[in-house]
């Protein structure tokens, strides 16, 4: 047993690698709660927005605020994922966010956000939290197994070619998934992937006592039941 409490299955890995859907179906067969640790990066980073538009500086770029300001917004708009079904609902403001913390205008600030030192210590400050009450969670992200969670009792690394995440990507939104699409949404998310590979703080990276998963032409289906596997193989618990 972690020493957060509960069982931990760590999955980390780059944009679009399929991870979310991956953690919340693993939760599923496994019985499992999932939280997914880049909503609330998301979250602060909507709240750094709506504090910008309370100053009356609305599309203006949240690093513009001291972050101490940006998590003060958070907790005064009550940012917080609460339960719902396997996984967490994100609200903010009391309402329900997680449409609006998935759309365009977070995702393109929420990288350097979650860059900074004080809102990654504040993020896993939440995460160990909500673990500490002796749950069992699949938590998805770029850090879990090697900062959040070291002690997981279970690490993948999900991963698969920029061009295969792009395709997903486009997929999933319901575009066109042409060649001219696909390349431009792989250099989106290579961008992304390099800023979030080459902070100081928190990198992404594989830990080193995690199993690589590349699931560049794998199905759903199969990455999932390969995950479960080797989950069962780490119960059961006491
Ligand atoms: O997983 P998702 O794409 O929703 O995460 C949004 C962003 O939050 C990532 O691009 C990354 O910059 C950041 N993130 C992070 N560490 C995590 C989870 C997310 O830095 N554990």
């Amino acid at each position: 047993m972690s020493d957060v409490g509960g069982v931990v299955l760590a999955i980390d890995g780059p944009s679009a690698s399929g991870k979310s859907s991956t953690a919340r179906a693993v939760a599923e067969a496994l019985g499992y709660f999932h939280l997914d640790s880049g909503a609330l990066y998301r979250g602060v980073t909507l709240a750094a927005l709506r504090e910008l538009a309370r100053r009356g500086e609305k599309g203006g770029d949240p690093l513009s605020l001291d972050p101490e300001v940006m998590l003060r917004s958070a907790e005064d708009l009550g940012l917080a994922l609460h339960p719902d079904g396997v996984g967490f609902a994100a609200y903010l403001g009391g309402e329900p966010a997680d449409i609006e913390i998935r759309g365009e205008q977070v995702t393109s600030y929420v990288s350097p956000v979650s860059a900074l030192p004080v809102v990654r210590e504040w993020v896993n400050a939440r995460l160990r939290e909500m673990v500490r009450a002796g749950m069992n969670v699949v938590v998805d992200g770029r850090d879990i197994g090697t900062v959040v969670f070291p002690d997981a009792e279970l690490k993948i690394f999900l991963t698969a070619t920029p061009e295969a995440r792009a395709r997903r990507r486009l997929a999933q939104r319901g575009d066109d998934v042409d060649e001219a699409a696909v390349a431009h949404e792989a250099a989106v998310l290579a961008d992304r992937d390099i800023r979030d590979s080459s902070r100081p703080v928190a990198p992404l990276c594989q830990a080193t006592d995690a199993k690589l998963l590349d699931t560049t032409g794998m199905g759903f289906a199969d990455q999932v039941r390969w995950i479960v596997e080797q989950a069962r193989s780490i119960r059961p618990k006491p």
